[in-house]
């Protein structure tokens, strides 16, 4: 008698983790694109159409992929996208307003990532933007207050 009891809180345990995979599956539904470039080059190019051939105040690069920022935007957007289009209220019409509009007119922009090429001319490698300068930090204080380490881990 007492085996049986075991046995069948055993079962239990197994039944209980079964029902929690399910419930997390249901819970992280499949995104509908598999990566950021599958996002931008089958649904955000087509969606957020523009004219950007010979016009001087709004550019894009057809390499857009070859630009740091423009990656992370796209798939900070994308991301954004994938969560927000869950949401049958409001969740499309706050990714256009908090998230698309806004990276794309950073991304579009004459002084943005994509300021030394164009739809014409393509990807011009020799003059996208250069890292930001900087200076090391020698304030041992600033730099503590700055991280989250324990301030002996921090040099
Ligand atoms: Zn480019």
């Amino acid at each position: 008698m007492t085996d049986d009891l075991f046995l069948d809180e055993e079962f239990d345990d197994v039944d209980a983790d079964c029902d929690g995979e399910a419930a997390d599956e249901a819970a992280a539904p499949e995104p509908e694109f598999t990566s950021v470039y599958e996002f931008v080059e089958t649904h955000l190019v087509y969606l957020y159409a523009r004219k950007v051939a010979h016009k001087q105040d709004r550019r894009w690069c057809p390499r857009w992929f070859e630009h740091p920022e423009a990656v992370s935007r796209l798939e900070a957007l994308w991301r954004a996208y994938e969560s927000l289009r869950l949401d049958p209220g409001t969740g499309m019409s706050v990714w256009w307003r908090d998230h698309a509009d806004h990276h794309m007119s950073a991304l579009f922009a004459t002084d943005g990532p994509f300021e030394g090429c164009s739809v014409d001319r393509g990807h011009s490698p020799d003059l996208t933007a250069e890292s930001l300068p900087t200076e090391e930090m020698d304030d041992l204080n600033l730099r503590m207050a700055m991280s989250t380490l324990a301030p002996e881990t921090v040099s």
